[in-house]
């Protein structure tokens, strides 16, 4: 988003190509395209993982990268050569919008204004936001009996953290991923809204985390993973303790973290 937010803005879509029909499901490619030509941007916005690109007169192109999605803006507009692309959107001025994506998971659906109201409002809160606290945090875990680590995946509960981030956060709080979310106490509360705060920040800072796919809108690379505290060096030592990092499945996910630095 905040790579693409100096480009967009104001820029009017021509031709649009969608070359994967599952990218805009149950929308047909023809349908998708014709309703998006002429249209101009104004704004580029988040939602929890929802990128929106916000078009005059009120609609909103929703893109959500999922498990291996890539976007990346062209200006020259040569990209016949870029592997798994499902989308290309093309501007009037010149420049392109591509959308790459191995696994196929990715999506783009245009909302009209009426749907663009109501289609976030069952998202958490964003964890960035100055409201997000650890009094808000609490209230959000007071009474769940689910792992922390499942609840702070949950979009519903809180919106935009993935698999990496719940683990590298819980790691910096000292919070075991396995704790009750209704046991973790104001104390631990406040630990844990700040890990989260620091770790999302801290990866916005290095472009995100490439473990195979992702890459930036300029093509590049991101650097969080260099930074992993826990996540994915199961067997390796604890920065903190030296200890032993382990690595369970929670809710289906691959979890890590330090037994004796989080409890
Ligand atoms: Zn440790």
């Amino acid at each position: 988003m905040r790579q693409l937010q100096p480009l967009l803005p104001g820029k009017v879509i021509g031709r649009v190509d969608v070359l994967d029909p599952r990218i805009t499901a149950p929308v047909t490619p023809t349908a998708f395209s014709r309703s998006l030509k002429g249209k101009q941007i104004e704004a580029v916005t988040r939602r929890g993982k929802y990128l929106r690109l916000e078009l005059a007169g009120g609609e909103v192109l929703v893109i959500h990268l999922r498990m291996t999605g890539v976007l990346s803006f062209e200006a020259a507009g040569k990209h016949a050569a870029r592997p798994h692309l499902r989308l290309v959107i093309e501007f009037a001025g010149g420049g392109a919008l591509l959308f790459q994506d191995q696994r196929r998971f990715g999506t783009a659906t245009l909302l009209d204004p009426v749907r663009a109201q109501t289609y976030f409002s069952r998202l958490g809160p964003e964890p960035l936001e100055r409201s997000f606290n650890a009094a808000r945090l609490r209230e959000l875990l007071t009474g769940r009996r689910r792992p922390v680590k499942s609840l702070l995946l949950d979009q519903h509960v809180v919106a935009g953290i993935g698999n990496i981030y719940a683990d590298e956060a819980l790691y910096r709080a000292g919070i075991r991923p396995t704790r009750e979310a209704g046991d973790i106490s104001a104390g631990e509360a406040a630990r844990l809204s700040a890990a989260i705060k620091s770790t999302l920040r801290d990866a916005i800072a290095l472009q995100g985390s490439s473990i195979d796919t992702y890459r930036d809108s300029r093509g590049r690379r991101g650097r969080f993973q260099e930074t992993f505290r826990v996540h994915r060096r199961a067997g390796e030592p604890c920065p903190g303790c030296a200890g032993e990092i382990v690595k369970i499945k929670l809710g289906g996910r691959g979890t890590y973290y330090c037994p004796r630095c989080q409890k």
